[in-house]
């Protein structure tokens, strides 16, 4: 072990939060920092171990951007504060693909740390494919050339490219980082013999949302740019495939395409409404409002002994109860001897991963089904146990009086946001909110600075509405009070802003 931390150079694929590795998220889940750029998407960010360092070195067009040099001196300065930990180092696209990762991998190098490179679906050949363009296709081009629009050289200050080669080049030539440089790479071209006549296409925010295709010829390239207003992160492609996108076109414009909405549900509840969103083409930004922490009080873990039932509720209770057992020197040999209960099948698959099998779990899963169940049992209710967060109703302690409840873990609002995530809200079009509570919570995580917060909302309920409404947010508020009657209504809305 030499004592420093070991740097993972990741690709994140071109956007779509789908493109990036499983060996990427992987590495993400478990990272104690991850250094991250502009190109790469709040989704793929959300994948993030939630403890991780957040360090943002984007290089937004207008913000400051953090030198190369200082993002590899970053890197070796990480290494060595987190002696053993893992440094993700998230790249757009691949890592390779001029990502600028081989600078960084050869100062990892010189200063001793291991690293290790995972691949990214590079946005050179996914994005054509999103847009239908094939870049290799029988008949057509039997090469593809990924070039960089933006080195100068450092003798003229003037593009670095061999223009006389690359117009002689019969495959299709795929442009990085050349929309600002696209009407002189055009002319140099043409210039040097390649057909005036050539089609091409720009693709904007590939694999994304947003994305668009533009279409031109080297004729027409720069004046289809400051026309269409192309802009960045864009990709150009050239050549007789780009024709193919015609027919091949298959990523259809949804209902929500070019929309960023705020889900402010509990991970747990969220992914349902997101999957949704998402499949109607949205951008969905998760950003629970509520939060779990385990509880910090001292259990009399000799009083377990007094306790013949274990019931748990849910698998953050479950995982609470282990936690603090364990960090008060005790094992799952205190439960010998003893039966559990679960309220249903998560929490009991939860129960198998720490080695404990479930004695009783009721028919429906739900807390009088469990209460229900115990009470049926020919015991002595004095030792049940219940093992519930702090936000539990009293169904269960109702139905056995004679129980004792311990609270393991409390439920309470977010008090921050990281900034990623801030910024993520502060460009979103609207925010879906599912209670009062998530509202309030929203409002005081965001104050509702000027244009900073979107002020669209979708709503739940009409006590929801009203709460919205106070916070001065234009409200959109379903039929009714369920998941699929909302999605039903933001589609509607958005069909009818179009129209
Ligand atoms: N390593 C990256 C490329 C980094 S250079 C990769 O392998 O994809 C940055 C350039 O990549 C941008 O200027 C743009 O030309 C292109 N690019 C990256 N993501 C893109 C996207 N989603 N849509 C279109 N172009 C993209």
């Amino acid at each position: 072990m030499s004592g420093l931390g070991k740097v993972y150079l990741i690709g994140a694929g071109p956007g779509d939060p789908g493109l990036l590795t499983l060996r990427g998220k992987e590495i993400l889940e478990k990272a104690d920092v991850v250094v991250y750029d502009r190109l790469v998407s709040p989704a793929i960010l959300g994948f993030c171990n939630q403890k991780a360092k957040m360090v943002d070195v984007g290089k937004m067009p207008t913000h400051h951007k953090v030198k190369q040099s200082e993002i590899n001196k970053l890197l070796v300065q990480f290494a060595g504060e987190f002696p053993a930990g893992i440094i993700a180092r998230l790249k757009g696209g691949d890592p390779f693909v001029f990502g600028r990762g081989g600078e960084e991998a050869l100062e990892l190098v010189a200063a001793g740390i291991e690293f290790e490179v995972v691949p990214g679906i590079t946005s050179a050949i996914s994005v054509p494919a999103y847009a239908g363009i094939p870049v290799s296709h029988r008949g057509i081009a039997t090469s593809f050339h990924i070039i960089t629009g933006h080195e100068k050289a450092e003798s003229n200050g003037e593009l670095s490219l061999d223009f006389e080669t690359l117009a002689k080049c019969p495959g299709t030539l795929i442009f990085l980082m050349g929309i600002a440089n696209m009407d002189f790479i055009a002319r140099r071209l043409m210039e040097c013999g390649k057909d005036p006549k050539t089609p091409l296409a720009f693709i904007e925010k590939g694999t994304t949302p947003y994305q668009r295709t533009v279409t031109a010829t080297l004729e027409t390239a720069g004046a289809t740019i400051v026309r269409e207003n192309v802009t960045a992160p864009a990709i150009t492609i050239m050549g007789g495939v780009v024709e193919l996108g015609k027919s091949l076109a298959w990523k259809k414009n949804l209902p929500l395409s070019g929309k960023r909405l705020v889900v402010t549900r509990a991970a747990k509840q969220a992914s349902g409404i997101t999957a949704r969103l998402t499949a109607l083409g949205a951008e969905v930004i998760e950003t629970p409002m509520i939060e779990t922490r385990a509880v910090d009080v001292n259990f009399d873990w000799a009083t377990l002994a007094n306790f013949d039932i274990l019931a748990f509720t849910s698998t953050n209770g479950v995982e609470s109860f282990f936690r603090q057992l364990f960090a008060a020197g005790f094992d799952v040999r205190v439960l010998a001897g003893k039966k559990i209960a679960s309220v249903g099948k998560i929490t009991e698959k939860k129960l198998l991963e720490y080695g404990i099998r479930c004695d009783y779990v009721p028919e429906d899963h739900t807390g009088e089904g469990l209460g229900k169940l115990l009470a049926s049992l020919p015991v002595d209710h004095s030792r049940i146990l219940l093992l519930q967060g702090n936000l539990a109703d009293d169904t269960l302690l109702k139905l056995l009086p004679q129980a004792t409840r311990w609270v393991v873990y409390e439920t309470l609002p977010v008090a921050e946001l990281p900034e990623w995530k801030r910024e993520a809200v502060a460009g979103a079009d609207a925010v879906v909110f599912a209670s009062t509570s998530a509202v309030e919570n929203f409002c005081a995580v965001i104050p509702a600075e000027a244009g900073i917060s979107p002020r669209t909302s979708f709503c739940i309920g009409r006590m929801t509405e009203s709460a919205a409404r106070k916070h001065g947010f234009d409200t959109v508020t379903s039929d009714e009070t369920t998941m699929d009657s909302l999605v039903k209504k933001i589609a509607e809305y958005y069909a009818g802003e179009g129209a």
